[in-house]
C-alpha cells in the first residue's frame, strides 16, 4: 500500500517522487511505501492552509463544532478498519487499538468539538475603564506526533488545533502513517473545506524540519523524543514561534506497604507494559517499601511471567511487537546494559521466537529487572519498551529521593492509604502528572504535561485551546460625564 500526502484536499505522492519502506511488526515484512516528503511538499500543504484559513476562521462556532462531530462520528464509524490498520502498523495488539487507540482518537475530536463553544475570555473592569481579552486562532500551526499512539496522539493536537480556527499541517511519523492517512478522508467526508488539514509523511529530520523551519507556521506543537524536542526548540525558539514540547519520561512508580495491595498489583501489569511499554506514561521504574518488597517481587514476576503475548491481531493476547527493528535492537541493548550495570534479570531478557509467519516479528518478552541502583544509566535513561526495573526503598524521604533523582518529570504513580502522606508527596513530587491509587485515569479538561526533561507547555482542556490562540487585550477608557 501507498501511503500518500492529503494536501487540499487531495491524496499525492512526495513531489520530489521518493518513497521510504513501511514495516508490519508482527512479521518484520515489507509493507507498503510512505510518501518521503520535503520542504517542497511542506510548502504546496502550507499554500492550501494559508488559502483556506479566511473561511474556516471565520466559520460559525455551530458550523465548526458540527463538522468536528462529524469527525468523530466518521472516526467510530471506522473502528475496525482503523483498529486493524493501528494494530498492523504498530504491532499494538487488536485489543489495544479497539478499546483505547481509536475510541480515544474520536473522543479527542468530540471533546473539542463541544469545547470550542464554551471557550470563553477575560474581562478586567475598573471604574473608569474596560479591558477585555481576544483570543484569535494563529494561522497555519503545525502538530507533530509519534508512533506510540499514532492516531490518538495526532488528534490530540490537531482537534484543538483545528476548533480553535487555526488551519493544520500535521506529520505524524513516519513509522506508523497508516491511520493518519485514512484520517483525510474521514475529515473531507465530514465537511471540511479543503486545505484546512493537510498530512504530510516522511523523516523527522527532512519533512518535519521542513515544518518547524517554515515562516508561515507560527505554531509547533510536538509530542515525541527529548532529543527531537530540543531540535525543534533551538530552530523555533530564534523564529519567536509558539512550541509545545510533550517529550520523554521515566516515570517511578511508588508502592508503600498500606496500599490496596491486588488493586496495585493488578494496576502496576499494566501501568509497565500495556502497549509494550511503549507509553510515555507507563512506570518503568517501580520502588516498593522495604517490608513489602519480598512479597511484590514474588506476586509481580508470578503475574508478569502469566501475559499472553504473540500475534497482534489475536484479541485474546495482551502483548504484540514493538514498533520496529530499530527500537527492537534499543530495548535489547538495554536490558544487556542493564546486565553488565549489574542488574539481576528475574524474568524475560530476551527476544521472543515466533511461530510461522510470525517468526521475523520484533517481540520482546516483558522483563523485570532488580538489583540496580537509581543512579545506574538503566534507571535514568528512557528504554521506552517492556522493561521495568524494581527497588525496595526504605521510607518516605528515600521514595521521594528515589523518584525526583531522574532528568524527566513527566507523570509518577503513588500507591499508598496514607491520605495526608498521598497529598505530601504528590506537592513534592517533580512530575507534570501524578496518580494516586490509580494509574492513566484520564479527565481530558486536566493540563498534560511534563517538567524537566519531560518538556514545556500543557495539553488538554482550555490550555490546548488557549495553546493554538493568540491573546490580544483590547482596553478602553469609559468617559461619560462626571456625576
Ligand atoms: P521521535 O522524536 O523520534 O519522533 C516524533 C515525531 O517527530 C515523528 O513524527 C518524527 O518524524 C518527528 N521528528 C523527529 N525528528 C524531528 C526533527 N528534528 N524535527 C521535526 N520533527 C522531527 O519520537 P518517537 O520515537 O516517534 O516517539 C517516542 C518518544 O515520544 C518517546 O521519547 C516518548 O516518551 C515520547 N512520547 C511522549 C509523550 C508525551 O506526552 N510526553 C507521548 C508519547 C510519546
Amino acid at each position: 500500500m501507498d501511503v500518500l500526502n492529503f494536501i487540499n484536499g487531495k491524496y499525492v505522492p512526495a513531489q520530489s517522487g521518493q518513497w521510504l519502506d513501511n514495516f508490519a511488526p508482527a512479521t518484520g515484512r515489507l509493507s507498503g511505501r510512505i510518501a518521503d516528503s520535503d520542504e517542497t511538499d511542506v510548502d504546496m500543504a502550507f499554500q492550501a492552509a494559508k488559502a483556506a484559513f479566511p473561511e474556516w476562521s471565520a466559520m460559525s462556532l455551530d458550523q465548526r463544532h458540527d463538522i468536528l462531530r462529524a469527525v468523530a462520528d466518521g472516526i467510530l464509524a471506522r473502528l475496525d478498519d482503523l483498529a486493524h490498520a493501528e494494530s498492523a502498523d504498530s504491532g499494538k495488539t487488536i485489543t489495544t487499538a479497539r478499546t483505547v487507540d481509536i475510541p480515544r482518537a474520536a473522543l479527542n475530536f468530540k471533546f473539542f468539538a463541544t469545547a470550542l463553544l464554551h471557550f470563553a475570555s477575560e474581562s478586567h473592569h475598573t471604574p473608569g475603564s474596560l479591558s477585555y481579552t481576544l483570543r484569535q486562532p494563529i494561522g497555519v500551526v503545525g502538530c507533530i506526533s509519534p508512533w506510540n499512539l499514532p492516531l490518538y496522539l495526532f488528534t490530540w493536537k490537531i482537534a484543538p488545533a483545528l476548533a480553535v480556527g487555526n488551519c493544520v499541517i500535521g506529520k505524524p511519523s513516519e513509522v506508523t502513517p497508516l491511520t493518519a492517512m485514512m484520517l483525510g478522508e474521514i475529515c473531507q467526508s465530514a465537511g471540511m473545506p479543503p486545505g484546512v488539514l493537510n498530512i504530510v509523511h516522511g523523516l523527522g529530520p527532512k519533512v518535519g524540519a521542513a515544518i518547524v523551519e517554515h515562516p508561515g507556521i507560527k505554531a509547533i506543537s510536538f509530542t515525541g523524543s527529548t532529543r527531537a524536542g530540543a531540535e525543534i526548540a533551538r530552530t523555533a525558539a530564534p523564529m519567536f514561534k509558539k512550541i509545545s514540547l510533550e517529550l520523554g519520561g521515566k516515570n517511578p512508580n511508588l508502592i508503600f506497604a498500606d496500599c490496596d495491595y491486588d488493586t496495585m498489583l493488578e494496576t502496576s501489569v499494566r501501568s509497565s507494559f500495556n502497549n509494550q511499554g511503549q507509553i510515555c506514561l507507563c512506570g518503568s521504574r517501580i520502588y516498593v517499601e522495604k517490608s513489602l518488597y519480598p512479597k511484590f517481587k514474588k506476586d509481580f514476576v508470578e503475574r508478569v511471567k502469566e501475559i499472553r503475548q504473540g500475534d497482534p491481531s489475536d484479541p485474546e493476547n495482551r502483548l504484540g511487537a514493538v514498533v520496529s527493528k530499530l527500537h527492537f535492537d534499543k530495548v535489547l541493548s538495554y536490558i544487556e546494559l542493564a546486565r553488565q550495570e549489574g542488574g539481576v534479570v528475574l524474568t524475560g531478557g530476551h527476544a521472543l521466537e515466533m511461530p510461522g509467519d510470525l517468526s521475523g516479528g520484533w517481540y520482546i518478552a516483558p522483563t523485570v529487572i532488580e538489583g540496580l541502583s537509581t543512579n545506574c544509566r538503566t534507571n535514568q535513561e528512557e528504554i521506552f519498551g517492556p522493561v521495568v526495573t524494581i527497588q525496595p526503598f526504605e521510607d518516605e524521604a528515600d521514595a521521594l529521593q528515589n523518584a525526583n533523582n531522574s532528568p524527566y518529570g513527566l507523570s509518577a504513580t503513588l500507591w499508598t492509604n496514607n491520605l495526608q502522606r498521598a497529598h505530601r508527596m504528590a506537592a513534592e513530587l517533580q512530575a507534570g502528572i501524578v496518580w494516586i491509587n490509580t494509574w492513566m485515569l484520564r479527565d481530558l479538561r486536566t493540563p498534560f504535561g511534563g517538567v524537566k526533561n519531560s518538556g514545556m507547555g500543557r495539553e488538554g482542556g482550555w490550555d490546548a485551546l488557549r495553546f493554538f490562540s493568540e491573546t490580544k487585550n483590547v482596553s478602553l477608557e469609559l468617559g461619560g460625564e462626571e456625576l
